[in-house]
C-alpha cells in the first residue's frame, strides 16, 4: 500500500573517548558493517541509516534534537558497543520523541576462546555497556523496545521488522487528517470519545463536514469518469447481470461509482487518510456508501461505519504497518454467533463495509436492499475470507486513558455458502477459546467494531500502543480471566 522505504530508522552506537582513537575507529567500523546490513536485509521493510558514533552529552543531544526534525527519520536503534556512561544520554532521552528500539547485540557471535585477552574485552562490552544504557530508560520510565541477540539472528531481524512496521504506523499518525461526514451514531457510547485527547495523545485530528459537502463534490463527477468506473469494476469484480451495462439495476451501479468518485477527491482534496460516515446522515447520497468505502480502504484509507473515527484512525494506522505484507486489514464487526458447543464460533461483517483487501479471491458485486436509513439499495462487494491466523484490534476510550485492545483469533474455511447472507464475511474462532474470549473483550471494554488482520501480530500492536504511550490488552493464548480481571484492576492504578 505504501513504501516504507520511504522511511528511514538511525542506527546510533553509544561510546565515550575514554577509549582512544584506534578503539573507537574499530566501533564505528563494526556499526557502519551491522546498520548495512540491516539496510540490506529484506526482512526490514525501512531504510538503516548509520550515524557517526556519540561520545559525549552534546553529540546525544543534537543526535536526538535532528531525529526529531527529520520528517522521514521514524525511530532511532541504539547500541552500546562499549560503555556509554549513562548520564551523558540524559538531555537527549529527554527532548526524543522518536520511537525508539535498544538493540542488545554485540559484534562478534561467539567468544575467540583462544584470541580473547584484554583488548577485546575493552572493546566488546556491550553485556554491561547495554546494562547501563537500560537503566537510564528505566530510570526514566520511558518505553521502548529491547531486542537481544546476535544482529544476524532470524529472531532479532524480525523483531526489529515488526517494530519499525509499527514506527511507520505511528510516524504517518503524526499530523494525520481523518474526515467525518456526519456524526456519530445517537446515542451509541463505544464509538464516541475525546477527539482533542486523540489529538493530543496520537497526533492525528478528527473533524466533520455536514455530508452536503461531500454532496456537493459527489454532484460535479463526470457521466465519463462514472462510465471509466464502472468499467473496471466489471472487469475487476463478478458483476451480477442487473447491475451491468444494459441491466435494469445499471444505474445503481452508477450511482455507486459516482459516490466513489466523490468521496475520493474530497479526501485527496482535503488530504485525509481516512474517514467516517453513518446510515444515519446520508441527505443528498442516493445509497450508504458500500462498494465505495470497501474499494477505498483497499486503497489504503482508514475507515469507521456509524461516525466510529477511533476505528477508522486505526484501520489506517494497521494498513500503514501491513505494507508490503500478503493479507489485509479491514473494519470489522463481531455480527453473530456460533454457539454449538463443538464448533463455537463468530461471524464477523458489516452492514457493507468490508475491505476487499482481505478477500478469498474474485469478490460479487452485488445490490440487496438495506434494512435501516431508508435510502436506495446500496451496491456492495460480497466475499469470503480465507483460514489463517488473525486478529481484531479495538482503541477504546476509558475517560482517563485510551485502551487498544487485541484478540487474536484463528479464521476458518467457510463451512456453508450463505446463500442469502449479501455481504463480506469471515468465520474465526477467538483465543484462548469462545467463552474465555468475548468474556475477557467484553470486561476490557472492547469495542464491537474493530480492525481485522491477516498481517499484523499482537507485537506489531504492542510496540505500537507503547509508542503511542497507551494501555495494551492483549486476549490470546494464554489469557485467563481471573488474571485479566486483575491486570484490569491494576491498571486502572497505573494509569490514574
Ligand atoms: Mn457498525
Amino acid at each position: 500500500m505504501m513504501n516504507l522505504k520511504d522511511f528511514e530508522v538511525w542506527f546510533v552506537t553509544g561510546s565515550q573517548s575514554l577509549y582512544g582513537e584506534e578503539t573507537l575507529k574499530q566501533v564505528a567500523e563494526h556499526s557502519q558493517q551491522i546498520a548495512k546490513a540491516f539496510d540490506s536485509a529484506k526482512q526490514i521493510p525501512v531504510r538503516i541509516v548509520f550515524k557517526p558514533t556519540v561520545k559525549s552529552p552534546e553529540e546525544i543531544y543534537s543526535i536526538c534534537q535532528e531525529a526529531n526534525t527529520v520528517k522521514n527519520c521514524i525511530g532511532i536503534i541504539a547500541w552500546m558497543h562499549t560503555f556509554s556512561p549513562a548520564k551523558m544520554w540524559i538531555g537527549g532521552l529527554k527532548i526524543l520523541q522518536k520511537p525508539l528500539l535498544h538493540l542488545h547485540t554485540q559484534f562478534n557471535r561467539d567468544i575467540p576462546w583462544d584470541s580473547i585477552d584484554m583488548d577485546f574485552m575493552n572493546l566488546n562490552q556491550s553485556a554491561h555497556g547495554d546494562r547501563e544504557f537500560g537503566f537510564i530508560m528505566s530510570r526514566m520510565r520511558l518505553e521502548r523496545k529491547v531486542v537481544v541477540g546476535h544482529w544476524q539472528d532470524k529472531e532479532v531481524l524480525e523483531q526489529i521488522n515488526t517494530w519499525s512496521r509499527a514506527a511507520a504506523g505511528w510516524s504517518d499518525w503524526q499530523g494525520a487528517r481523518f474526515v467525518r461526514f456526519g456524526d456519530n451514531m445517537r446515542y451509541v457510547a463505544v464509538t464516541d470519545g475525546d477527539k482533542v485527547e486523540a489529538e493530543l495523545k496520537f497526533g492525528y485530528s478528527v473533524n466533520t463536514h455536514g455530508v452536503g459537502d461531500l454532496v456537493k463534490v459527489i454532484n460535479a463527477i463526470s457521466d465519463k469518469e462514472i462510465d471509466t468506473l464502472t468499467s473496471e469494476y466489471e472487469e475487476k469484480y463478478a458483476v451480477v447481470p442487473s447491475l451491468r451495462k444494459g441491466g435494469d439495476q445499471y444505474n445503481a451501479l452508477r450511482d455507486a461509482a459516482k459516490i466513489e468518485l466523490g468521496l475520493t477527491a474530497f479526501l485527496q482534496d482535503g488530504n485525509y487518510k481516512g474517514f467516517t460516515d453513518t446510515f444515519e446522515d446520508l441527505h443528498g447520497i442516493v445509497q450508504l456508501p458500500g462498494i465505495a468505502s470497501q474499494r477505498l480502504m483497499g486503497k489504503g484509507y482508514g475507515f469507521g461505519g456509524e461516525g466510529d473515527w477511533k476505528t477508522a484512525a486505526l484501520v489506517r494506522a494497521m494498513k500503514v504497518m501491513g505494507s508490503g505484507l500478503k493479507g489485509g486489514n479491514a473494519f470489522m464487526e463481531d455480527y453473530t454467533y456460533h454457539f454449538d458447543p463443538n464448533d463455537p464460533l463468530v461471524l464477523g461483517s458489516h452492514m457493507l463495509e468490508i475491505c476487499e483487501s482481505i478477500a478469498d479471491g474474485k469478490a460479487k458485486c452485488e445490490i440487496h436492499p438495506l434494512g435501516i436509513g431508508g435510502k436506495a439499495d446500496p451496491v456492495r462487494l460480497v466475499f469470503n475470507v480465507a483460514a489463517g491466523p488473525a486478529l481484531n484490534a479495538s482503541i477504546v476510550d476509558m475517560g482517563n486513558r485510551f485502551r487498544l485492545l487485541v484478540n487474536e483469533v484463528e479464521a476458518i474455511a467457510p463451512t456453508h455458502d450463505l446463500p442469502k447472507l449479501p455481504v463480506a464475511r469471515v468465520l474465526w474462532k477467538p483465543y484462548p477459546d469462545m467463552k474465555t474470549g468475548c468474556a475477557a473483550w467484553i470486561l476490557a471494554g472492547g469495542a464491537h467494531h474493530t480492525c481485522y488482520s491477516q498481517n499484523l501480530t499482537a507485537e506489531h500492536l504492542q510496540d505500537f500502543a507503547e509508542m503511542a504511550g497507551i494501555e495494551c490488552v492483549l486476549i490470546g493464548k494464554e489469557t485467563n480471566l481471573r488474571q485479566l480481571k486483575n491486570e484490569l484492576k491494576w491498571s486502572e492504578v497505573y494509569y490514574r
